[in-house]
């Protein structure tokens, strides 16, 4: 579980990197004191030798070295790491220390007092032209840096030698060396407690955020999480999940709304049913009285099942949504023509003329759901149109939509209205006496074209009637 927290992946990251980067930063650092101090060293060798090579002269067939200016200082303390020594000859390998008088080919010809008063010498094995710098145990096994040239003076073969003691800089070293051990580790831990704590203030949010999600019910719905203050990358979510929240409550309102005007829609015909029950059962009628009763009981029930029916419509209709299975290719002008056929009783019943024009425009969706939502707009534009009127429509097409108009002749819409009139069980005041309705009609067909892409809408005409835009996007 720890694996999956982000704060312990940062932590961990983080510790990786810098163990990686603060170590390798360490080694890097000791390695460039190092080569600086023993590149100091080597330089300051070089000018000994090379002052020591100038002091070398021969004197009747025999090398000379004029001590007097470098015997003092610590050349002079005994084993003191600071010597030099100024070998003739070759040296035969293996036969170092060279014993003076001895066959050997190479001499000590001169040495620091320090090396001479306990006897000791300098490791000498070959000849280098070129300065030469190394490290070497030297007498009693302490460490030095040896810087060594030969030269030839006069035919002679002459090797200078100096050396200085790596104690101090082996001292300084190590104290560098135990100060990184300690301080790296301190820097290591403390900046990944720093890490650990930024991610724990930062994610804290987070925890504000899901404790706002876990908390909420249908009835704090109207809750949105606080903004200001977000980290950036959290800005998003809150902002999404605020849309969401505000999309959520209006749905519910929605679907509290519709419970509503429903259970109203119905308590109407279902008091008007309870109504004529009780005043029939009141006392004993004859049969005429009891079949007049069931009539005005059967024509409530028809209202009653008509507003069910319709219910159950917009429910459907909600549940189209574009590009579902059942979506297929197909005319709306056939689509137009069937719904036109489903209604030409009732225009007839009203001496109603119904026009169509326009040609095949194609379409993806599901046929019936365009049939319904087709006649409804026919079935409001006879039913709200006068005696003896007309309907007229049309089938174009434009920018990329197959566009339908339904034109009447009626009463028209007033402006105040038009945008009320796809809402559930919206019903203006002049029509709902004259012409029975639920209200539902146009919100089932706003319903059905935004789930196939499209939508409707109406231009009110005035006095000349209502117009009906239904716009649905082209297969091309
Ligand atoms: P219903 O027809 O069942 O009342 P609708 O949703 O189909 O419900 O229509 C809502 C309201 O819009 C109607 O009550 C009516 O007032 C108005 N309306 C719809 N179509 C027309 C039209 N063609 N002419 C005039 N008014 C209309």
């Amino acid at each position: 579980m720890i694996f999956a927290s982000i704060k312990f992946r940062l932590t961990a990251l983080f510790l990786a990197i810098s163990f990686v980067t603060l170590s390798g930063l360490g080694i890097f650092l000791y390695y460039q004191l190092e080569s600086i101090t023993i590149g100091s060293i080597d330089s300051h060798l070089h000018s000994e030798v090379q002052l020591i090579a100038g002091m070398v002269e021969i004197e009747d067939g025999r090398v000379k070295v004029d001590l007097h200016e470098i015997a003092a200082g610590d050349y002079a303390v005994p084993l003191s790491g600071h010597y030099f020594q100024v070998v003739e000859g070759k040296p035969i390998s293996g036969s170092w220390p060279v014993v003076d008088g001895r066959p050997a080919s190479a001499r000590i010809v001169a040495r620091s007092a320090s090396l001479g008063r306990v006897d000791a010498s300098l490791p000498f094995g070959e000849l280098h032209f070129k300065g030469v710098y190394k490290t070497v145990d030297g007498p009693a096994k302490k460490p030095l840096r040896l810087g060594e040239q030969t030269f030839v003076i006069d035919g002679r073969t002459v090797t200078v030698q100096a050396s200085e003691s790596l104690k101090d800089t082996h001292r300084l070293l190590a104290s560098y060396r135990n100060s990184l051990l300690m301080i790296l580790p301190a820097v290591f831990f403390l900046s990944a407690g720093a890490v650990f704590l930024l991610a724990r203030f930062s994610l804290a949010s987070l925890n504000v955020f899901s404790a706002k999600v876990g908390a909420i019910t249908e009835q704090n719905l109207g809750d949105r999480l606080e903004e200001k203050g977000l980290p950036s990358e959290l800005l998003p979510l809150a902002e999404n999940f605020n849309t969401m929240m505000s999309r959520l409550e209006e749905s519910f309102e929605g679907q509290r709304r519709f419970l509503s005007d429903a259970s109203h829609q119905l308590r109407t015909p279902a008091a008007v049913i309870k109504g004529y029950c009780d005043v029939t059962l009141g006392r004993d009628r004859d049969g005429k009285e009891y079949r007049e009763s069931l009539e005005k009981i059967n024509n409530a029930v028809v209202r009653m099942t008509g507003v069910i029916e319709r219910i159950l419509e917009s429910a459907r209709a909600e549940g189209v949504s574009r590009g579902t299975a059942g979506f297929k290719e197909l005319d709306l002008m056939e689509v137009v023509t069937d719904a036109v056929r489903l209604l030409k009783e009732s225009a007839q019943g009203r001496g109603i003329r119904v026009s169509l024009k326009g040609e095949s425009r194609k379409v993806s969706g599901d046929r019936l759901r365009l049939v319904e939502a087709v006649s409804n707009v026919v079935d409001n534009a006879i039913k709200y149109n006068r005696e003896g009127g007309e309907v007229l429509i049309e089938l174009s097409a434009s920018d990329g939509y197959a566009v339908l108009t339904v034109d009447d002749s009626g009463v028209g819409i007033e402006e105040s209205a038009r945008g009320r009139i796809f809402e559930r069980f919206y019903r203006s005041d002049e029509t709902s006496a004259e012409v029975a309705g639920s209200g539902l009609g146009l919100s089932i067909v706003r319903s059905i074209l935004q789930a196939h892409g499209g939508d409707v809408d109406c231009e009110g005409r005035g006095s000349a009637g209502a117009r009906f835009i239904l716009r649905l996007p082209l297969v091309s």
